[in-house]
């Protein structure tokens, strides 16, 4: 079956054996969250608020980022949004926010760096944006995370900011509530340091194609080294996994956004390393809940386990085909 031919199911989808997946869209700018309801996801996994950035001459304000945020709740009632802070630095330039010129942007400052640093007024705007649409009701539930995290301290700052902007609009009396916060795991660092992350937050989302990158110092826009820049090298296999274990010992749930979290062809490895929640393009979101529906865990578990014995990507290939 064509990714494009799998029927729509707005269920949510469960394995064989009856263990919940949740399967989530991605959504990079308003016009997606029609096709994603209309696809059937069972929420947002992962909403880029770069979009209210960019192609402009300066940043947008709070009521505006409120206005975008509560849309994306309202498009999924019930269900949960993972909107991620501001991820600007690295690949995504924004030249009114003059970010310094940096020789390896990609090892910059980038994502939550900015945020706790040279922007954190914009950090500051944003989440009272997010503090404030939390509070909403009738729409889906609110949850936030921040991107690029390489340290504990980075995740006890933002927690700290999230309490002064409460106190603030306590103070202001505006109506606010703090959402569920977590981490995208997408540095090595935060592979190893997930499950005092955990510890501190709701929910870990594993962002494949950084972390591939990161894993495998390639380049994600570098074509002479795409063939390193490859999610189903052991490496990152074995650093999902880790993640995965790591973060249920530290008691969050764990979810992955990354672009392999898409493929079908994947959804029974990935629900074999212990992922909650898969998160995707809309289009795809049919077909992988088709697949989920066909699993068996125990056989999923096993698929993982000689995954993440390989030492290759080719014999990792090969297990994929014999399952
Ligand atoms: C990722 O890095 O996997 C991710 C989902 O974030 P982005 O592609 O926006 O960097
Ligand atoms: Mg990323």
């Amino acid at each position: 079956v064509s990714e494009l031919d799998a029927p729509v199911e707005t269920e949510r989808v469960s394995t064989a054996d009856g263990r919940e997946i949740e399967v989530a869209a991605n959504v990079g700018r308003p016009a997606e969250l029609d096709p994603a309801v209309a696809r059937g996801a069972d929420g947002i996994g992962l909403f880029r608020t770069e979009f209210l950035f960019l192609d402009r001459e300066g940043p947008p304000g709070e009521d505006e980022q409120f206005e975008a945020i509560t849309a994306a709740l309202n498009a999924f009632p019930g269900e949960r949004v993972v909107v991620r802070t501001l991820d600007v630095g690295g690949d995504k330039q924004v030249p009114y926010l003059d970010l310094p010129s940096e020789p390896n942007p990609f090892l910059g400052r980038r994502g939550v760096r900015l945020s706790l640093s040279a922007h954190a007024d914009l950090f500051e705007t944003q989440l009272r944006a997010l503090l404030r649409a939390a509070a909403t009701d009738g729409g889906g539930d609110l949850a936030v995370m921040v991107p690029m995290v390489a340290r504990v301290e980075e995740v006890e700052d933002v927690l700290e900011r999230v309490e002064g902007v409460a106190a603030d609009l306590e103070r202001e009396g505006v109506a606010h509530a703090v959402p569920d916060l977590g981490a995208m795991v997408e540095t090595p660092a935060a592979t190893e340091m997930a499950e005092a992350l955990a510890a501190r937050l709701d929910f870990l989302s594993i962002g494949t194609n950084d972390l591939t990158q990161y894993v495998m110092a390639a380049d994600r826009e570098n074509d002479g080294v795409a063939d390193l820049h490859d999610p189903l090298h052991p490496a990152v296999l074995r650093a999902i996994d880790r993640t995965v274990r790591a973060g249920h010992d530290g008691g969050a749930w764990v979810g992955m956004c990354g672009e392999m979290a898409g493929d079908p062809d994947l959804t029974p490895l990935l629900v074999g390393l212990g992922l909650d929640e898969l998160s995707m393009s809309a289009v795809t979101v049919p077909a992988v809940k088709q697949r989920v529906g066909d699993i068996d865990s125990e056989a999923a578990r096993e698929l993982a386990g000689e995954a993440l014995a390989c030492e290759t990507r080719a014999a990792v290939q090969s297990a994929l085909a014999r399952e």
